[in-house]
């Protein structure tokens, strides 16, 4: 168990005092717990719960003490606040014109985002995958990305700390970021919206994360995403900031029906190592 002593995990300075930090980004991770007021329940899987005769039932999105400083988790609530309303709001901005949408194939369009700054944004992403690969939280346990990877997050993500927005923002103009190439998956709409999922089942390369309405893929370098079906639709330049949306069915097929199947063979697996 960390303690209240012990060094952040981000910044290796400050004691990590703060406790009740989201390992997911609030406003991204609570949709499929239904709508507030009503009784929240939702789905955790993580290889391992999914075996029981009892999913593993949640009322919020994971939180875990002792990980960060008050600081680190002030700049982490910064780069939320800039890049949650592109990420909550996309659907009503697209529809009022002001976003570009790239029609694909009658499964998947590319929508681009106009907010916030790529960097913002590219930040949010990371600071997703980095806080899953650090986390003790029982979904997270056997989640660890590469460590070159990770370790680059972090330092990129230090490069940019800020604890206001006008210096966040002059860290756009001054500071670089180790470019990781990622994907963001969303759908134009859900067969059921509490039925989607939290799960960090594969930590590869790509590694990805299923967060409720969104997927997130990164790769570790340029060279890996070469060949790969999302090279088109990621974000691999610095001023990239684009989402793939897919159709209500592709996203269930991708994103709700095949995680589920995964954690199950995970869950076997797990079961088979440990007799
Ligand atoms: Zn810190």
């Amino acid at each position: 168990m960390r303690k209240p002593t012990d060094e952040c995990l981000l910044c290796k300075v400050n004691a990590a005092n703060k406790t009740n930090s989201h390992i997911l980004p609030r406003f991204i991770s609570t949709g499929f717990l239904g709508a507030k007021g009503a009784p929240r329940k939702g789905f955790l899987l993580n290889g391992i719960n999914e075996l029981t005769a009892k999913p593993k039932t949640v009322q919020d999105s994971p939180k875990e003490d002792y990980i960060l400083c008050e600081e680190c988790e002030a700049y982490f609530s910064l780069v939320e606040t800039a890049s949650a309303p592109a990420v909550k709001f996309w659907q009503t901005k697209a529809a009022e014109g002001e976003l570009k949408i790239v029609p694909i194939h009658p499964h998947l369009k590319l929508v681009q985002l106009n907010s916030p700054e790529p960097v913002v944004m590219r930040l949010l992403v990371y600071s997703m995958f980095w806080r899953a690969d650090i986390s003790d939280l029982g979904t997270f346990k056997n989640y660890k990305l590469d460590s070159d990877l990770a370790e680059s997050l972090r330092c990129s993500l230090l490069e940019f700390k800020a604890l206001a927005n006008g210096a966040l923002q002059a860290n756009l103009k001054t500071k670089e970021i180790t470019l990781h190439p990622y994907a963001t998956m969303t759908a134009g709409a859900f067969k059921d919206e509490t039925a989607n999922v939290l799960a960090a089942i594969n930590p590869g390369n790509p590694a990805s994360l299923h967060v409720d309405k969104f997927g997130f893929y990164i790769f570790k370098a340029e060279k890996d995403i070469a060949g790969n079906f999302m090279a088109d639709f990621s974000n691999i330049k610095i001023s990239d900031n684009q989402i793939m949306v897919v159709s209500e069915q592709l996203w269930y097929d991708v994103m709700v029906k095949r995680p589920l199947e995964m954690a199950v063979e995970q869950a076997k697996k797990n079961l088979l190592d440990s007799k």
